[in-house]
């Protein structure tokens, strides 16, 4: 049997993961006293990017990195911007003056609404939002503390700008219907609006966090899945699908709630009821999107401008284009929410490959900017597959749920990742994955000193039966498959 022995074990390489590393390193953890467990090749997890098969950049997951205003960014700009520690390019062709080759969402060249009958509406968010959040402050006042759904205060306020603005960002924010959003949830989100695009793809910023925390001597193990984690008084072992073992004296779990609602990982003992009440109150955000690559002359013909943001408004579907993201010769279309009682994301990675075509045709045949476009696809869409992958689009709350306040500490292990922080640090988002992270490396490097409160009040026999069974049990899997 491998075996190996660190003081921290961080399972996932995405934006919660690698900024735990980091938090660690700059705590004064030396590079030997972590290891970063990863499932995949790549790092980045819901942040990464990928080339197609036809060679064109998708970004499936994260596009924006919201909070430019606030303390991700700040961190982001203090270690990897011009004048920061460590000179980065994001994109060496293009220059900007803060932050080099990251483009705001105040630049938008265009950020208009198209409903299904041909009417064109380019300030639909801001009066949708300022009635939806007018009527939630009238509702707060009338009902201290009590939740609603942001379709009741749509239906509260009557108009035509309110219902769609509730339906498309219950859908599109959200990844739900809004009879299930949350308002509570929607008006305490901090990054509702506002973010920045990365040159060359949102990928390029976990990448260089990956690139700092191994050029700085951190380890990572590439392409090693996590399936037990057990916990004995003394120290947390780490098992993977290839029958290696991790000790160590405290673990950060970052995978996506949606696999650990799923059981992909095996907990000995189970998880506390604090986890697991909150893996129960997640459920589990419903988006997804299809990449149309074009050639450069098609947006130079029609004079798209970079970041170009249409919505699309009909009866069935509402989905959102955006068009020559940070410069990608690709339009996006994105769709979240239920639709006749079904998912549209789930309807949209299912489709036959004529059902898409007619799709896709329908929508962007809506928008006269991008009429024709057919002439010039360079490539098969790139179709994203959040509903039917375990790890699923990113967590959500029905109402009346409340977020756990940050990570959640279940004796040796801390559970982190976009889920767990508070709605306000921007759950669900990048930011809040970071925020996550970074708290979870705090209370991890405050611990490490004395952990004796954690240990596992269980006799060890009591607990490395099931443990072992279960870790054999994968290592017989991992036999079987190489
Ligand atoms: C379609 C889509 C659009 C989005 N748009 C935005 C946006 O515009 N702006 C924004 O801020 N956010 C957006 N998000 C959300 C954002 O991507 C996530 O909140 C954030 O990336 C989550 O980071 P994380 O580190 O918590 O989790 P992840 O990125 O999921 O990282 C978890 C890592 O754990 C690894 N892993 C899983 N299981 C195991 C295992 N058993 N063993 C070892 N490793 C494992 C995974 O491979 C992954 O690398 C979007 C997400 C999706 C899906």
């Amino acid at each position: 049997m491998q075996l190996s022995r660190h003081k921290v074990v961080i399972i996932g390489a995405g934006i919660a993961g690698i900024t735990a590393g980091l938090e660690l390193l700059d705590r004064g953890f030396l590079p030997a006293d972590i290891v970063i467990l990863e499932a995949e090749d790549a790092v980045g997890g819901r942040a990464k990017s990928v080339i197609s098969s036809d060679g064109f950049l998708v970004n499936p997951g994260a596009l924006w990195h919201h909070d430019r205003r606030g303390p991700y960014y700040r961190w982001l700009k203090a270690r990897y911007g011009r004048h920061g520690k460590v000179e980065y390019q994001l994109a060496p062709q293009v220059g900007s003056k803060r932050f080099k080759n990251i483009y705001d969402l105040d630049d938008l060249a265009g950020n208009s609404a198209i409903f299904a009958e041909g009417r064109r509406q380019y300030d639909l968010r801001s009066s949708g939002y300022s009635r939806l959040r007018r009527q939630h402050l009238i509702h707060q006042h009338a009902h201290p503390g009590k939740d609603t759904t942001l379709a009741a205060l749509a239906s509260l306020d009557g108009s035509h700008d309110a219902w769609n603005y509730s339906r498309f960002k219950a859908c599109n924010w959200m990844g739900l219907d809004h009879e299930e959003v949350s308002a509570a949830e929607y008006f305490k989100e901090n990054g509702a609006d506002g973010g920045l695009v990365v040159m060359g793809g949102t990928g390029r910023i976990p990448e260089q966090m990956i690139r700092e925390f191994k050029a700085r001597g951190g380890a990572v193990e590439m392409q090693t899945r996590v399936t037990v984690i057990g916990q004995t008084s003394g120290d947390v072992q780490v098992a993977t699908s290839k029958g290696k073992l991790f000790v160590a004296d405290q673990a950060i779990v970052t995978v996506p709630v949606a696999l650990l609602k799923a059981g992909a990982i095996q907990f000995f003992p189970k998880p506390s009821n604090e986890v697991q009440g909150c893996l129960d109150r997640f459920v589990i955000s419903q988006f997804g999107k299809v990449v149309v690559p074009l050639s450069q002359e098609f947006f130079e013909q029609r004079g798209i401008e970079r970041n170009h943001q249409v919505d699309v408004f009909e009866q069935g579907p509402l989905v959102y284009c955006h068009a020559f993201s940070a410069g990608e010769p690709t339009i996006s279309i994105k769709g979240g929410g239920k639709f006749g009682g079904s998912y549209f994301a789930g309807e949209l990675e299912n489709m036959s490959s004529w059902g898409r075509q007619r799709f896709i045709t329908r929508i962007l045949e809506a928008v006269p900017e991008f009429r024709g476009f057919e002439r010039f696809l360079c490539g098969e869409p790139y179709v994203s597959n959040w509903t039917q992958s375990a790890g699923g689009a990113w967590s959500a709350l029905r109402l009346g749920e409340v977020r756990p306040k940050g990570p959640i500490r279940d004796g040796r292990v801390v559970f982190a990742g976009e889920a767990f922080t508070k709605t306000e640090y921007g759950a669900s988002m990048m930011h809040g994955a970071w925020r996550s992270g970074k708290d979870a490396g705090t209370d991890v490097a405050t611990e490490a000193d004395d952990l004796s409160d954690y240990d596992v009040p269980m006799r060890e026999e009591n607990l490395v039966g099931p443990w072992l069974m279960a870790y054999r049990r994968s290592r017989a899997q991992a036999r079987l498959l190489h």
